[in-house]
């Protein structure tokens, strides 16, 4: 019989679910919108409910346990969401107890980007290395780093908040409240608050025309970068060397055999390649220079996937 796990990502909007084989596969999927705003309690009625409709479609397969991706701040040893900003009225949850007792199965959680970071290591762009770090660049910057073989969870689970390293000294302010943090610099958020900056002097018609009058996102410059617009190729090659430079830090601190870069703006790499490449040779250690930067492989599964592979 395949021996599969239940898996669940939980996000501040949208709560997915899925059965997933030991190879990776996801054999079962369904999705609802998170009840965000209404507490632990009705959340976890949710994920009882959606693993149940995943657990129906496939009734020959039973599943060895459930592993939960789910907004950190967490402590996945203790199995606890500790404060997750998204998710109101959440403050010291016992997920996984609380998951066990109602599910009658043993439930792991880990945080959403180190959860994805399992996931492309075991079955997507870092298949076969012992060390890689991943980054997720989207709305926020989030990442997960696997050193010797294992995925590193540091105190309380807090380890690779890479998205809160401080990458300028007075710069933008992030959302975290401090300054400088390379997710106020390089986020997907920060890349349309730059090109809004310049469809409002009026120098991205392009970029303006794809927005259609709303605010331009990274989507539309990505889009516009790729139809030939040479002021959405510059915001991404000035997005490409903030990338870089984080980068260049990941490399000094974890020596991965891989750097992989996923999330919306991490589908523009093949455009920003070179000059993230440019940028880590001209900052990096010789040592490091030769590491490859490489796409994620799993898309929005990588979290689902990753989230199986800690009961798996
Ligand atoms: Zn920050």
């Amino acid at each position: 019989m395949t021996r599969a796990a239940l898996a669940v990502d939980l996000g501040g909007t949208e709560l997915r679910a899925a059965i997933v084989e030991e190879t990776g596969a996801v054999s079962a999927f369904a999705a609802t919108a998170t009840a965000a705003a209404a507490g632990p309690d009705a959340v976890i009625d949710q994920i009882v409910a959606l693993v149940g409709r995943v657990a129906t479609e496939r009734p020959q397969i039973a599943p060895v346990g459930l592993g939960v991706g789910a907004p950190g701040p967490l402590d996945g040893e203790a199995g606890i969401a500790i404060a997750p900003p998204t998710l109101a009225g959440w403050r010291d949850v016992p997920l996984a107890a609380r998951l066990e007792a109602r599910l009658g199965l043993p439930v792991r959680i880990e945080n959403d980007a180190n959860a994805a970071a399992l996931g492309e290591w075991r079955f997507g762009a870092g298949r076969g290395t012992r060390s890689v770090v991943f980054v997720t660049v989207s709305t926020g910057i989030g990442g997960g780093v696997i050193a010797d073989g294992r995925l590193l969870r540091g105190h309380r689970g807090l380890a690779a908040e890479v998205g809160h390293m401080t990458i300028a000294a007075g710069r933008e302010r992030c959302a975290c409240g401090a300054l400088g943090c390379w997710e106020a610099l390089a986020s997907g958020t920060a890349l349309g608050r730059e090109a809004a900056r310049r469809v409002e002097a009026g120098e991205a018609p392009a970029i303006a025309a794809r927005a259609a009058g709303g605010a331009p996102t990274a989507r539309h410059v990505a889009e516009a970068a790729r139809a030939g617009d040479p002021v959405a190729a510059g915001l991404l090659q000035a997005e490409a060397v903030w990338l870089g430079i984080g980068l260049v830090n990941l490399l000094h601190l974890y020596a991965p055999e891989r750097l992989i870069l996923g999330g919306g703006v991490g589908e523009a790499l093949d455009l920003m390649r070179a000059t993230i490449e440019a940028t880590i040779a001209e900052r990096a250690m010789v040592a490091y220079r030769d590491v490859p930067v490489v796409a994620a492989a799993l898309g929005r599964n990588a979290g689902l996937v990753g989230a199986a592979g800690l009961v798996l």
